[in-house]
């Protein structure tokens, strides 16, 4: 099982995979997230133990866990390891999250890390093919307290409810209001945003009076786009 208290990858071969999926490879991958300054003990012990290789297509398996983005059809792509767990430690650095919204699910594989350090995930992806194959994903890793929804995340999760963190996957050009509308007290936002063709990271938290704006790092998303398509 692939559940929060688990530390074993292997439970069959195909998700276990072969070969690829060594120690010694999920190790490396782990040794170059630390050298680039990832700190998060939880973090780094998620990404070793998550099957990378499930979310993207079998002929691109071997470059699983190489620390790259890769293509996942439809221009989009699967995030970096190095960004995943970056942004995953921003949204941990305040203690344990009880819920969580990504904005673009695209493979699955953050929601993957995202299940695995909060009690319970909420993913929006536009794209109804994405959606539906990263719904396949997420079961065959046996994650089980993850909803998806086919939704333009532009307009939030479609429920009043609220989030300790929101997690956007895609290059915003403005912070959408239904976003901000939906964090907890104390919540934490990272999302990154593009302004005159240039993208950083923005961490936003929502504080007793107002949200407050810290820059983090340059970045590289695809852009967050409008509407939904099947
Ligand atoms: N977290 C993903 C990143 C995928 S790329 C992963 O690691 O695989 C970003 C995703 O955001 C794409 O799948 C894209 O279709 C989706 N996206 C872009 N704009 C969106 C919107 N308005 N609502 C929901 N998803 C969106």
């Amino acid at each position: 099982m692939l559940s929060k208290s688990s530390n074993n990858q292997s439970h069959d071969a195909g998700v276990a995979g072969i070969g690829m999926t060594s120690a010694r490879t999920r190790d490396r991958l782990v040794d170059r997230l630390k050298q680039q300054g990832i700190k998060s003990e939880p973090v780094l012990e998620v990404i070793r133990n998550t099957p990378r290789h499930l979310f993207i297509e079998e002929a691109m398996a071997h470059k699983a866990y190489e620390d790259t983005a890769l293509p996942i059809g439809f221009d989009q792509t699967i995030s970096q390891p190095y960004i995943v767990a970056r942004m995953t430690e921003l949204l941990l650095e305040d203690g344990p999250l009880r819920t969580v919204l990504e904005v673009g699910t695209g493979s699955g594989y953050q929601t993957a890390v995202l299940a695995q350090v909060a009690d319970r995930v909420f993913s929006v992806e536009r794209i109804g093919a994405l959606h539906r194959r990263a719904e396949s994903a997420l079961a065959r890793a046996e994650l089980t307290n993850v909803s998806l929804r086919h939704t333009d995340g532009n307009d939030g999760w479609p429920t009043s409810m609220k989030f300790d963190g929101i997690m956007v996957t895609a290059a915003s050009k403005s912070l959408p209001k239904s976003l901000t509308g939906q964090l907890a007290m104390d919540g934490r936002l990272v999302i990154p945003v593009e302004q005159e063709g240039e993208q950083a990271l923005c961490l936003i938290c929502r504080t007793e009076s107002g949200f407050t704006h810290e820059l983090i790092e340059p970045v590289h998303f695809v852009p967050m786009l409008e509407g939904v398509i099947e």
